[in-house]
């Protein structure tokens, strides 16, 4: 696999889209891995578990806004 912006060998791979990318042009993000929506654990709403700085590429960006996990009604 080659990096989609330069056409070299792709050291990795965008976690969002899988799109191959050099050590040139991906960029890292924050991914939440899961949702945890245990309520009788924790009152405070659903947790998540999130990874750090993993592979994105260019391409793909937030759409939006981010979205509140903890529902105030
Ligand atoms: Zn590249
Ligand atoms: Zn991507």
């Amino acid at each position: 696999m080659n990096c989609v912006e330069c056409d070299r060998p792709a050291h990795g791979t965008c976690r969002f889209c899988g799109r191959g990318l050099c050590k040139d042009h991906f960029n890292s993000a924050n991914f939440i891995v899961t949702i945890s929506n245990n309520q009788s654990k924790n009152e405070e709403g659903p947790e998540v578990l999130v990874v750090k700085n993993v592979l994105k590429c260019s391409h793909c960006e937030p759409l939006g806004e981010l979205i509140s996990l903890n529902k105030k009604d």
